[in-house]
Parts: structure tokens; C-alpha cells; sequence
């Protein structure tokens, strides 16, 4: 069995639950997640007694590589997808169910014409709710992808000069990452000096770093299809001693928030834990957003660490945790780490990537 086949078995046995005959999988990462196929244009169609990925010309040769266990039905380029699923499910009085969350109105319209012997279920979140618990295979390439992370962020602290630009940094950064085996950046770089900082999603600009009091990178690798997400800020001279208390504030805000991990918490108690300490020194509005967030084959995904998540946390999630002070026109501080779910506690999977924020120019 490939891990490809175990996720799928695992997703068939939530097909009875939502009862349905068929899912339609047309999200790119979850068609991925069930079958290793990297490309695109292409739908798994999954029953509990078999699994068909649906494609086009351009992809023979790489399904039959990426995907040797599964059959494909490779469309005529006068089909369409939607066409080819008319002409070998179209029949089929079964009930289809279909990822609500990824297929326009336009594209179920088609559906409801194509599979019309048949019902249509709109479904939310169901491979997703397979992938929020990463397997063995998974965080095998989330720690590379953290890895090759790290390697990109040694690098570039030790060549900071005055006369780089933020978007210099960046440049450097996503270079060395790649060169340390990532294939591509989980998300674009952060990179903002002084006051630029205090935008939490800031673009690195041509502003120098030289004369600025702090540095804020945010960063991530991808390896393997896997997201890493770092964030780390750096004194650029002597910290003023503002600078250093709300640093401190972060710290212990995220310190605090990872000890409390561990299966069976609430996530949005985990978001209270840090949000309490940074609120009790004053700046609970200037932490503008949730604690963190689920990475993987998304720089994006569940569970969050938000005060509105009532998901219990369970070993294989792997979360960032990623407190933060920002004050416009003065900059802003974060630190972010990736964490995997044990089944005692948890395990920084970045406790590698260097903390001490000291880089004077
Ligand atoms: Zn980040
Ligand atoms: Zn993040």
C-alpha cells in the first residue's frame, strides 16, 4: 500500500458517513494529498470500490509516473473534463457528492447537466478533514522544508549590511533557499525594516536597513509540495528599550502559548494563553490577528489558533504560533515556529532556526 492508498482508504470510510457513492475531487492539493499527481486540470473521482484520475494529453506521461497505482481516462481534446465525466458517469444513478468549497456556480451548473441520472452533494471540507492530522510521510518533508528555511536565514544573517535593501534581503533569501533544496518560497517573503514592520503582511520595498532599529523576516520554504513559516526580528543596533520589552512581551507570549500545547486543548484557549499575556502589558490591540495557523500542503490550513476555534487538538497537527505587537509608524515585532502535535505535548519543528535577535550593523 502507498501512503497515496492509505489516504484514500482512510477518505472512503467518510464516504459513508456523508453517504455518498462517489466524491468528485477538484481541488489541485487534495487530488494531490489522495494521489501524488503535482500537476493540474485533473479530477479523482473515488468511490469505496475504486479511484479514476480524469486528465488531459499534457499529463499522460506524468500521471503514469506520478501515479502509477491508479487508472486514468484521459479525455479527446475536443472533450471537455466535464464532457468525459457526462460520458462515463452520466448514467449512473448514484449520489456524487462534489468540494462545495472549490467549484464555481458555473462549474456545478455543468455538473448538475453532466451527471443527471444521478445526485448531486454539496460537500465542505471532507479531504481536509483528513488532512489536518499530518502522516509519517508529511512531516518527513515539513522538517526538509524547515530545514532548507533555515539554511536561507543563516545565510543572510551573516551578510546584512547597511546598504541592503528589503527587497535585496529577499532576493538573497529565496536564492539560498532554493540552493539548500527547497523547490519554491511557501508564501512571498516579508521582509520590512523599522517602520514597515508594523504591517504584519508588508512587501519588501527598496527601503535600506541601514539606520533602522529592527528587521522583520517572515519566511518559508517549500519541499516536497510542504509549507514551512518562520518569522524572526532582528535588532539592527543596540535596541532602544521600548524595543526590548515588547520584545520580551512576544516572547513569553509565544513561550507560553507552545507549553500549553498538547492534545485535547481547545485552540482557541491555546490563542488566549499568548493573547493574555500580551493584553496584561498593554497591547492586546496591537496583536491583530490570531495566534497561528495549520501549515502543510497550504501555507494556509486547519485547525487555527483563533479565539473562535472550537478544534481540539490532536498529535500529527502541525500549527505555527506566531504572537505579535505591531504600532504604525514605529515598527512591530513577531516570532513565529512551527509546531507539531505530539501525543504527550509538542515539538518545535524550528527550534533550530537562530532566536538571539542581536545582528548589530
Ligand atoms: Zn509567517
Ligand atoms: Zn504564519
Amino acid at each position: 500500500m502507498t501512503v497515496f492508498s492509505q489516504r484514500r482508504a482512510r477518505l472512503c470510510r467518510l464516504l459513508s458517513q456523508y453517504k455518498i457513492d462517489y466524491l468528485l475531487v477538484v481541488n489541485p492539493i487534495n487530488v494531490r494529498y489522495l494521489s501524488g499527481f503535482t500537476g493540474d486540470s485533473t479530477y479523482l473521482l473515488i468511490s469505496k470500490s475504486d479511484a479514476v484520475l480524469l486528465s488531459d494529453g499534457r499529463y499522460t506521461t506524468q500521471l503514469e509516473a506520478e501515479c502509477p497505482d491508479l487508472p486514468t481516462q484521459i479525455r479527446d481534446t475536443a472533450e471537455t473534463l466535464l464532457s468525459l465525466i457526462c460520458k462515463l458517469y452520466g448514467k449512473l444513478s448514484k449520489r456524487f457528492g462534489f468540494e462545495a468549497d472549490a467549484v464555481s456556480v458555473a462549474i456545478r451548473d455543468r455538473l448538475v447537466d453532466a451527471l443527471k441520472s444521478g445526485t448531486l452533494v454539496p460537500l465542505e471540507g471532507v479531504v481536509e478533514r483528513l488532512r489536518i492530522i499530518k502522516d509519517r510521510t508529511e512531516i518527513a518533508a515539513i522538517r526538509k522544508s524547515a530545514a532548507a528555511a533555515n539554511k536561507g536565514y543563516n545565510y543572510i544573517r551573516n551578510i546584512l549590511q547597511p546598504a541592503m535593501t528589503e527587497a535585496d534581503i529577499r532576493t538573497e533569501l529565496e536564492y539560498q533557499m532554493r540552493k539548500a533544496g527547497a523547490e519554491t518560497v511557501s508564501f512571498p517573503s516579508i521582509i520590512a525594516a523599522g517602520s514597515n514592520a508594523a504591517q504584519p503582511h508588508a512587501r519588501p520595498s527598496n527601503r535600506k536597513i541601514g539606520g533602522e532599529q529592527l528587521l522583520l523576516i517572515d519566511w518559508g520554504a517549500m519541499y516536497d509540495g510542504y509549507a514551512s513559516d518562520l518569522t524572526r526580528t532582528i535588532f539592527l543596533k543596540k535596541p532602544s528599550a521600548k524595543l526590548l520589552s515588547l520584545y520580551k512581551f512576544v516572547a513569553e507570549a509565544q513561550h507560553a502559548a507552545i507549553c500549553a500545547i498538547k492534545p485535547g486543548k481547545k485552540c482557541s484557549d491555546i490563542d488566549a494563553v499568548a493573547r493574555k499575556i500580551i493584553t496584561n502589558a498593554g497591547y492586546g490591540k496591537q496583536f491583530n490577528h490570531g495566534l497561528g495557523h495549520g501549515i502543510g500542503l497550504e501555507i494556509h490550513e486547519q485547525p487555527r489558533f483563533v479565539g473562535s476555534s472550537e478544534t481540539v487538538l490532536e498529535a500529527g497537527m502541525v500549527i505555527t504560533v506566531e504572537p505579535g505587537i505591531y504600532i504604525p509608524d514605529w515598527g512591530g515585532i513577531r516570532i513565529e515556529d512551527d509546531i507539531l502535535v505530539t501525543k504527550t505535548g509538542c515539538e518545535i519543528l524550528t527550534a533550530d532556526v537562530k532566536y538571539e535577535p542581536e545582528a548589530f550593523l
